[in-house]
């Protein structure tokens, strides 16, 4: 060597890229690992360098202390080509689907090469030339660098052909460079033995890599994060915005339920009770709705789960059969129902997005036919416990042109808007309708002439309940009578709303209960710490200061307290039910209060 200048610019470059890379936030991933290796075994081999600088001057007066540095600077710059060749071999399999005994193979293979190569490179002989004051090695130990490093850029070549479809990928740039310059070095090398350029072509690599690993991915993921917490703060913003509007709009609902439900059974004139009915209906309606923009939000954010248990398939049917009936009103229109009588009366299934397919279907059916005939059919095909149910609803209807057909399940999609048909909906039916049987593994396929009418056909997989025993003494306990008297039971209701309480206590006003209520969930917690007794507490969710979620906690938190509290709600979305069980409510009722779902819940706790 007869000057370091090159080795001593390396060492100022590869201390800037060492604080830089340490010092600033880095991406904590396998090839950024494998990149610190890099540079740091460059900075020991510059370091070393320098140090080999000086001892191989006096080689014959500190021999072994020469032999020591010279060979430690050899098996560092062998070293670096080996964590090179592990980041080219890293960034090329990424692609591949390999198992993991294979690499682990691999990675011995290539550990076992690496000892034997610095064993030998310390065990052989090394030997210096004086050529006019221009002192460098050769010998044996370092012919096993040449031999080793050639077999290394033969495995890179290897890695470059098998992965050549990402041959652009930045991250290989580096190693064109390296062996361009690598194959310069050499000559330059062999013919000024004196300047030691290898260890400053490493650096200059290290500096290459730098820009096209770590700085540009690491703003990448920043920018990634970013807008990730930014969706997801949107996502949530939206929830809480869907069960506050779920929430808004259900509590003057449950208001006009309850209210034209309880005044349905009182002894009024027949002119109210159809206006009343009326209601009832428009009610419904808007509930519909709400529910249905709930249902699509839900099934974005894929939320929407399918919740199988046993039911009563036959009273689903007899459900939908009154429903359908009653939306076809006074209209013209003759209402078949033609079920397959081999069908099992219990199946196993979510018999609640069973019935809104089929429902959403019948009520389009019964909307878009003016006269005519509506024919429900329900058929099956059973194969061991399992059973295909197909509906079809056919409908001589106004029917659908055929180049609209396509459009029919998308998000908001109203076919007659331009014919101006004045039959109201939002386009969100049959786009749930969809989303839920795909979800249910089902299908759904229409055929349709326009001015003539549909026919939409579904179907659906279920399970068939061998062992019915356990469901029909639980349907034996939720017979619903109406006549039920709760004698002596005491109830505490808790709603901030004064027209929620009074609602709520004209449906509960039949049955002879002791109700008492308050405001807060404050006043809950107060009623039972000074040693009230309920059989049975209604609390509602969303109050000011203390949620009902709030009051479970502190209610259950203690071990004597036993009384079954049941959520009473206006926030049902989807999913909420098994959400509120899951803090430690006894059940579940949503607002608007369904007259029938109060009192099963009543005879359960109650009778
Ligand atoms: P909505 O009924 O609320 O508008 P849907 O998603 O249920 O929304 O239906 C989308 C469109 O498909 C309807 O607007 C209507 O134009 C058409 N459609 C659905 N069912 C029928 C049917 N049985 N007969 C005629 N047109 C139908």
């Amino acid at each position: 060597m007869t000057n370091n200048y090159f080795t001593i610019c390396s060492l100022f470059y590869i201390v800037t890229i060492c604080i830089a890379f340490f010092i600033k936030e880095r991406i904590n991933s396998t090839e950024t690992n494998i990149y610190k290796y890099i540079i740091l075994t460059n900075l020991f081999t510059v370091i070393t360098a320098i140090i080999c600088f000086f001892t191989i001057k006096y080689y014959e007066i500190i021999p072994f202390i020469n032999m020591i540095v010279s060979k430690t600077l050899i098996v560092l710059m062998f070293s670096f080509h080996v964590f090179l060749t592990a980041y080219i071999y890293y960034i090329s399999s990424k692609n591949v689907n390999k198992n993991k005994k294979s690499y682990v193979f691999e990675i011995q293979i290539a550990l076992l090469f690496y000892m034997i190569s610095v064993l030998l490179i310390y065990a052989l002989p090394l030997y210096y030339h004086n050529d006019n004051n221009v002192i460098y090695s050769y010998g044996p130990s370092a012919n096993v660098t040449y031999i080793s490093t050639i077999v290394i850029f033969g495995f890179w070549i290897y890695c470059l052909i098998k992965d050549r479809k990402n041959f652009k990928d930045k991250k290989y740039w580096p190693f064109f460079v390296f062996m361009i310059l690598s194959i310069i070095c050499v000559i330059i090398q062999k013919l000024y033995p004196g300047i030691l350029v290898l260890t400053a072509l490493e650096t200059f690599i290290c500096v290459i890599m730098y820009f096209t690993i770590e700085n540009p991915d690491v703003k990448l993921i920043k920018e990634l994060n970013l807008a990730k917490d930014r969706a997801e703060k949107a996502n949530s913003a939206k929830t809480d915005f869907l069960s506050n509007m779920s929430h808004e709009i259900r509590t003057p609902l449950n208001a006009i339920v309850g209210f034209s439900e309880t005044l349905s059974r009182e002894n009024v004139p027949s002119e109210i009770k159809e206006e009343v009915k009326d209601i009832l209906m428009a009610s419904d309606n808007l509930l519909e709705i709400v529910n249905g923009i709930l249902d699509i939000s839900k099934i974005e954010a894929d939320k929407l789960e399918i919740i199988n248990t046993p039911y009563n398939f036959n009273k689903i049917i007899d459900e939908l059969a009154a429903l359908t009936k009653s939306r076809i009103g006074d209209k013209p229109i003759e209402f078949i129902v033609k079920k397959d009588e081999s069908i099992p009366e219990y199946l196993y299934g979510d018999s609640g997005r069973v019935k809104q397919v089929i429902l959403n279907l019948l009520t389009n059916a019964a909307k878009y036919t003016l006269d005519g005939r509506i024919t429900f059919t329900i058929s099956s095909i059973i194969k061991g416990d399992a059973i295909r149910l197909i509906f079809s609803v056919e409908d001589t209807g106004i029917g659908i042109k055929e180049d609209k057909i396509d459009k029919l399940f998308g998000k908001f999609e109203r076919l007659g808007v331009e014919d101006e048909i004045t039959i109201e909906g939002t386009g969100l039916g049959l786009a749930i309708t969809k989303k839920l049987l795909d979800l249910m593994h089902g299908k759904i396929v229409v055929q349709s002439t326009y001015g003539e009418g549909s026919k939409f056909i579904a179907y659906i997989d279920q399970l068939i309940v061998k062992d019915t025993t356990e469901i029909k003494n639980k349907e034996m306990n939720t017979v619903v009578d109406i006549n039920v008297n709760f004698a002596n039971k005491k109830i505490l209701l808790v709603d901030d709303n004064e027209l929620n309480i009074k609602v709520a206590k004209r449906l509960l006003k039949n049955y002879n209960l002791d109700i008492e209520d308050v405001m807060s969930g404050q006043a809950c917690i107060d009623k039972i710490k000074t040693g009230n007794k309920y059989d049975l507490i209604l609390l509602d969710d969303m109050m000011p200061k203390m949620s009902g979620k709030d009051v479970i906690k502190i209610l259950k938190s203690d071990p004597d307290f036993k009384i079954p509290v049941i959520m009473l709600t206006a926030n049902a979305l989807t999913g909420m039910k098994e959400e509120y069980i899951n803090l430690g409510f006894d059940g579940y009722l949503a607002k608007p209060i369904d007259r029938k779902e109060m009192l099963k819940i009543l005879k359960k706790y109650l009778g």
